[in-house]
């Protein structure tokens, strides 16, 4: 097998220089990665409905003979029309073809065909237009439908494909050992292989492509976990004195043991000349990562060295220095702020204290991995929220010191299956509780036509001093049907809230304006915040302890968990309203699911199978190699593959194995579009 992917695909038959090129755009250079190029879709040419038993509008396949000689002419149009008609067993039905010159030459008058297509039942008779159709002896049941591009159609690839099956040797190195096949029942290479381009039968391909998804995502899983192995670097930036009890005094509380335990994990990292820090600290929303990051940064700094904490959102870059400044107030650590939105001469001024080492903590958002940020002595780099970056750029952030340590914080509770594929190469440490005192969250969901009265609710709580949230639909985004955050604010001012102050967040608003409010909510100035989902993500005021989201529905109930987690930080009792008038099942079970649980691990995990992975993952954004047959959204295959590598690393002792020869050298391939050297 290995060979074929030396092979170029000019060696097939018919294939000169320009289909190469064709396959090329889709990926496909040697006969070997033909073979790994498999059908988007099938369709089943096995199925045959009888003519009088298809219903309106289904597409079908029938058997039957042509049962007229072909009648031309043209529509009014000018277009050529051809039609004919078609018997089987039950009855007959008319067959239409427009512009298509050679028909009459490829349907034979009184021969059988399966014919493929859309049935239109019509007062006068049943009818298909352009059908597909196939001869009954030389149809494959299942037919293979490939992903195509221009010039290149769906029968020329068959023909590319039959002529590299016909090339796998009689016995093909299957990378997958046999006792391993047989302990998880999968099947050999070979057979896969065929009975995923051409199948025998549905079992046989679902037999098929259950052991290539497998096999796929188990090289994945090896891959990032030797990663893993490879990428522990010695420590470059070694920490001798653990400020770490010193920076505890500088609270007003004491931290939680799972904070406690977090940062001791970190400081081990730090100061161990064998390793560099490279951990994920997971926590749910409210847990207090920010402390255990901030605890870090001070050891580091006062160790004489200098770290950087690269956040999504402005507003929380504004948040986490205005915490820090006040809690570093009586230290010598010299902090600052570097966002897109500073004066230019601002930013300059931050970077070149930054370059002297002058400033030794800075907190900022993508503008801190421009090329024009450098640093005296970078020694640790924190990204908080880290879905949102790209593996890449939390690389170019690293690549600003001499291999940095890396914290990573993530409060979207990411499903665990997926945890280790994104996160595979880090190590994790979970803060499993919350500071004490935090009540309950009441969760309640409710239709419009109640919302006066949960208006009503949180105006009794804004007069007892407590501070609230309504989350209003999205301005961003352009719908138009929905009202704007300001048109929305206005009217609740209008109608409900004349007498209460009101302040308006939305990505519009320039970053000097959302500070500003943001600054008078957290100062209690405001009372009530009327916000689009900006304020998703770390926000922290703890006397608001209420939240109202409309339009809930149209939310992932992970980013919900987020808007939730917004309230409940403090020691008063909390409320999240969801309001939907979306009445479908799956809109009713998600929302549901949302009040019925606090986990965010629970909720996550639910959002993961109902929505798929697309909330973790930005397009390719992970960095991950491309995927040929398998998808990281099927959470079983993903979970057998998982533990089939645990089995493996084991079995192999690291892929040492010479039984192994094979997986490994699979891992190699997939990863080399990566551009990772450390695999090879
Ligand atoms: P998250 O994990 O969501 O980022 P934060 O770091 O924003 O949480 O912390 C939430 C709130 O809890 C903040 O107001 C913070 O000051 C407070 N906090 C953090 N740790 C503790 C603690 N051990 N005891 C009491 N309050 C704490
Ligand atoms: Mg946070």
């Amino acid at each position: 097998m290995s060979s074929l992917y030396a092979m170029p695909i000019e060696k097939l038959r018919g294939v000169g220089k320009k289909r190469a090129e064709q396959f090329q755009k889709l990926g496909v250079r040697s006969v070997g990665e033909l073979l790994n190029f498999y059908p988007r879709a099938y369709e089943d040419w096995s199925d045959i409905t009888e003519i009088l038993d298809a219903s309106d509008g289904e597409t079908v396949c029938i058997k039957a003979e042509v049962g007229a000689p072909f009648q031309k002419g043209y529509t009014k149009s000018g277009k050529l029309i051809a039609k004919t008609a078609v018997y089987d067993e039950s009855g007959g039905m008319e067959l239409v073809f427009f512009n298509n010159p050679y028909i009459t030459n490829m349907l034979n008058y009184g021969k059988t065909y399966i014919f493929r297509g859309k049935v239109d039942r019509r007062l006068d008779g049943i009818q298909m237009v352009s059908p597909m159709f196939s001869d009954p002896d030389k149809t494959t049941d299942i037919k293979p439908i490939y992903n195509l591009t221009a010039g290149l159609n769906n029968t020329a690839v068959i023909r590319a494909v039959e002529q590299a099956l016909c090339l796998l040797p009689d016995e093909v190195n299957d990378p997958l050992p046999k006792h391993i096949r047989k302990k998880y029942q999968l099947c050999d290479l070979k057979y896969a292989i065929k009975n995923a381009h051409f199948p025998e039968s549905t079992k046989a391909l679902a037999t098929a492509r259950k052991r290539l998804v497998v096999e796929e995502l188990l090289v994945l899983n090896l891959g990032l976990s030797s990663l893993k192995t490879h990428k522990r670097a010695a420590n470059k930036n070694i920490v001798k004195t653990d400020y770490s009890a010193e920076f505890e005094k500088l609270l007003s509380f004491t931290l939680t043991n799972g904070q406690r335990r977090a940062i001791a994990d970190c400081i081990g990292d730090i100061t161990n000349p064998e390793t560099s820090l490279n951990r994920l600290v997971q926590g749910d929303v409210g847990s207090g990562k920010t402390m255990v990051a901030a605890s870090l940064c001070y050891t580091v700094i006062k160790n004489g060295m200098q770290a950087a904490f690269m956040v999504p959102t402005e507003i929380l870059a504004e948040q986490h220095y205005n915490s820090l400044k006040e809690l570093f107030k009586n230290t010598d650590i010299n902090i600052a702020l570097l966002t897109g939105s500073l004066k230019p001469s601002e930013k300059d001024r931050v970077r070149a204290k930054l370059e002297s080492g002058e400033i030794d903590l800075v907190i900022g958002t993508h503008a801190l991995i421009t090329d024009k940020t450098l640093f005296n002595n970078l020694a640790l780099v924190v990204t908080d929220e880290q879905h949102r970056f790209g593996v890449a750029q939390r690389a170019k952030l690293l690549s600003k010191g001499n291999s940095p340590h890396l914290l990573v914080m993530s409060a979207t509770p990411i499903p665990r299956t997926l945890g280790l594929i994104i996160f595979g190469d880090l190590d994790i440490s979970v803060i499993d509780e919350l500071p004490p005192g935090r009540q309950e969250i009441d969760t309640l969901l409710i239709d419009s036509s109640v919302r006066t009265r949960a208006l009503g609710f949180i105006r009794r709580e804004i007069e007892r001093g407590r501070q609230a949230y309504i989350v209003c639909p999205l301005v961003d985004e352009g719908e138009s049907d929905l009202a704007s955050a300001e048109d929305y604010a206005a009217e609740l001012m209008l109608n409900y809230f004349s007498d209460i102050p009101v302040g308006i967040l939305h990505g519009k608003l320039k970053a000097a304006e959302k500070e500003s409010v943001m600054r008078d909510f957290s100062e209690n100035k405001l009372q009530l915040l009327v916000a689009t989902t900006v304020i998703e993500v770390g926000i922290d005021v703890p006397n608001a302890t209420i939240i109202m989201i409309e339009n809930a529905e149209r939310f992932g109930l992970s980013q919900l968990h987020q808007l939730r987690g917004r309230v409940g930080r403090g020691d008063e009792k909390s409320y999240c309203i969801l309001v939907s008038d979306n009445t479908s099942d799956t809109a009713q079970e998600r929302l549901k699911t949302m009040c019925a649980t606090r986990d965010g691990f629970k909720i996550a995990d639910a959002d993961y199978k109902l929505r798929g992975p697309g909330d973790f993952f930005g397009s390719r954004q992970h960095g991950l190699p491309p995927l040929s047959i398998s998808s990281l959204a099927d959470t079983r295959n993903l979970e057998l593959s998982q533990q089939i590598a645990e089995y493996v690393i084991k079995d192999s002792n690291n892929l040492l194995d010479d039984r192994y020869r094979g997986l490994k050298a699979e891992i190699t391939r997939l990863f080399k579009s990566t551009g990772d050297e450390t695999l090879n």
